[in-house]
């Protein structure tokens, strides 16, 4: 009997980062199976149950506008919906859906089983099948083997995971799920560097026996926005989310419990994530600040499982009730899970290329916490890529990648291929030098044509896109063009927005001041309040006229940028034997193997004099080339 299955793409993991993967590279015509460890936990947030957020968001529509599903699956199943930081700059504006997680989960199954090309299958690959350095397939934990010409690994917290509850400890990826052995040896044994990372989540508890009336009441906004740039969202009702804070005493419980932390005793080696500490690494590292935000955020419509925001810990059960026992509103609270650390294996993705390949195995493609991440989206956007690629790489086409300019998809990749990095990478809108162009609302402008030309945008879509991009330039041009004259009735309106006109000004010109929009433009201008444009080629347009100086000099940096991006390194370049470089540069530059002189500028420790000796030595060598 034949027990070996063939495929063209295996996708290790069904978290955000492998359930994407699997559905570009079937979409896109490969015979793909995609394994988990348990296949009723497809699509989970081990997390929190949200999608979005700052920089989040823009991910999220960035995966939307090349093809990919998180920013449908989100759309479909929201709790409640929020646009965060409306009264800041469309940079920072971002959107984030409280997700109702079973429904999630639920809806991403579907899309799954419902997708042509697609398998599933619960089983644990604990090892590689390779000749001659190039992929051939997965082998799993009872010894049956599926052949792939390409293989994606996204195993999230599995390899080797370790739970920790105060000073116990126990093998798990997640609370309830084993881990995943036999991968981190076989990557290992094939010359792979592994390290360890940690995590952690706070307790879920029970609505039930919450006091909400000492809650402060967070509710999503009146004005859905949506995260898909697909048509027919559907509006569901919203449930509110709620505030507390930490008191003295939870301070005080935590300060005499620390001892009970694992991570103080020294039990967990594997670094945290910075921007999602720990409660006790809130109390500890601000001890100034007497008090926390902790927001109560419910997991479901149909489930009284309550997320505690901002309260994740490793100390003891028992320490626990009394931390969450001591908030203003839960001093009567049943937890349903106990909040954990987990530590895990990660493979720094210094070893993989900008296409998410690794450097060692062709074949081979790595996304998600595996790459030392930390997020949902930020695994999406990476298993997106990976998908589209391994698919890439069976057809033998050019892999594709992203430029920092491009997108934060660009961006998160390149910091993790080219950055050495100790702790959690988390997606930030500060780890892009262009914001500005990188904005959630124009994510569909930068990337659809991309996406159309990969294969996953169909036509429908793609006509929708054009007619949009029309109307915004048309609606631009207009405003540009179309000069008012002031009289006494339009300055009685701009009064209401302190402002007034003496002179003749175009709409263009009246958008920029600080104090008017578009809403003001459609009160003084008869052809704009006829127009039934969308709200989002409104809001591009304004945008786009409002922020046009910042975003020329913002385009002007790309250009420059680009001329080192241009610079192509050769591979056979042998950094040992360029004795003007300093040491550290030689090694980091010799270990990463950058692609472009910007890619090397990027790399910690190697200064700009090295660069420009670089520089120099390319340009010679091209020289050399030339005359030969
Ligand atoms: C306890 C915890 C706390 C977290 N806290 C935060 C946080 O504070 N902030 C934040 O942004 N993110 C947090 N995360 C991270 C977030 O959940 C992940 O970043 C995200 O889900 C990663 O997606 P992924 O697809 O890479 O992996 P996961 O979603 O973890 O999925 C991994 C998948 O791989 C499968 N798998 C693993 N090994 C194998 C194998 N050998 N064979 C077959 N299948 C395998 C698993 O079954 C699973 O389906 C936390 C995660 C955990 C577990």
């Amino acid at each position: 009997m034949n027990t070996t299955f063939e495929y063209d793409v295996i996708v290790v993991g069904g978290g955000h980062a492998g359930c994407e993967a699997a559905v570009a590279a079937s979409r896109l015509g490969a015979k793909t199976l995609l394994t988990s460890l348990n296949i009723e936990n497809i699509a989970t947030m081990p997390c929190n149950p949200a999608i979005g957020g700052p920089a989040k968001s823009c991910l999220v529509r960035e995966i939307d506008a090349l093809g990919g599903i998180m920013g449908i699956a989100a759309d479909a199943t929201y709790l409640q919906m929020k646009m965060l930081n409306l009264s800041k700059g469309p940079a920072v504006r971002a959107l984030r859906a409280q997700s109702d997680k079973k429904e999630y989960m639920k809806f991403v199954r579907e899309l799954l089983e419902n997708q042509e090309n697609l398998y599933i299958k619960q089983c644990t690959v604990s090892d590689l099948m390779v000749h001659d350095d190039r992929i051939c397939g997965v082998v799993d934990e009872l010894g049956l083997q599926y052949r792939a010409k390409a293989v994606i690994l996204t195993t999230g917290t599995s390899l080797n995971g370790k739970i920790f509850i105060g000073l116990q400890s126990f093998p798990a990826g997640r609370l309830g799920e084993m881990p995943a052995i036999g991968l981190s040896d076989a990557l290992i044994k094939l010359g792979f560097t592994v390290k360890k990372l940690k995590t952690g989540t706070p307790a879920r508890v029970d609505a039930r026996t919450i006091d909400y009336s000492k809650l402060i009441i967070q509710p999503g906004d009146e004005q859905l926005n949506f995260f898909s740039f697909e048509p027919n969202r559907p509006v569901r009702e919203q449930i509110p989310c709620y505030l507390t804070r930490t008191t003295k005493q939870t301070h005080e419980i935590i300060l005499a419990n620390l001892d009970k932390s694992p991570l103080y005793a020294g039990l967990i080696g594997g670094k945290g994530p910075r921007y999602c500490p720990s409660i006790e690494d809130k109390v500890v590292r601000f001890a100034h600040n007497d008090s926390h935000h902790i927001f109560i955020e419910p997991e479901g419509k149909n489930t009284y499982e309550t997320y505690v925001q901002g309260f994740s810990t490793s100390l003891p059960a028992d320490v626990q009730y009394k931390m969450l026992r001591s908030l203003p509103g839960l001093e009567n609270v049943f937890v349903l899970k106990p909040a954990y650390a987990v530590e895990y294996d990660y493979v720094p993705a210094t070893q993989l290329t900008h296409s998410l390949m690794t450097k060692k195995i062709e074949g081979l493609f790595c996304a998600g916490q595996i790459n030392g991440t930390s997020g949902y989206e930020e695994a999406a956007a990476q298993g997106l890529i990976a998908g589209i690629n391994a698919t890439r790489y069976c057809d033998n086409k050019e892999l594709i990648t992203l430029s920092r300019s491009s997108s934060y998809t660009g961006t998160l990749i390149d910091d993790l291929v080219t950055k050495e990095m100790d702790e959690p990478y988390r997606m930030l809108t500060s780890r892009s030098e262009y914001r500005l162009i990188l904005r959630q609302d124009n994510a569909d402008e930068r990337l659809t044509p991309l996406g159309r030309e990969i294969g996953l945008i169909k036509d429908a879509r793609w006509q929708r896109f054009q007619e949009k991009q029309k109307s915004i330039q048309e609606e631009t041009h207009r405003l540009e063009n179309k000069r008012i004259k002031p009289n006494e009735e339009i300055n009685k309106i701009l009064a209401e927005y302190g402002e007034e006109m003496k002179l003749s000004y175009t709409l263009a010109e009246l958008i920029k001041r600080p104090n008017l929009n578009y809403e003001a433009i459609k009160k003084i201008d008869p052809t704009a309040q006829e127009l039934e444009l969308s709200k989002e080629i409104y809001e591009n347009t304004e945008v786009n006229i409002k922020y046009s100086g910042y975003i020329e000099r913002q385009n002007s940096q790309i250009e420059q940028a680009d001329k080192l991006e241009k610079i192509k390194i050769p591979e056979d370049i042998n950094y040992q034997e360029i004795i003007q470089l300093s040491k550290e540069s030689m090694e980091r530059l010799s270990k990463i193997r950058p692609v472009t002189l910007a890619q090397a500028s990027r790399i910690g420790g190697v200064n700009p004099a090295d660069i420009s000796i670089l520089m120099v030595i390319l340009e010679a060598r091209r020289r050399t080339k030339a005359e030969v």
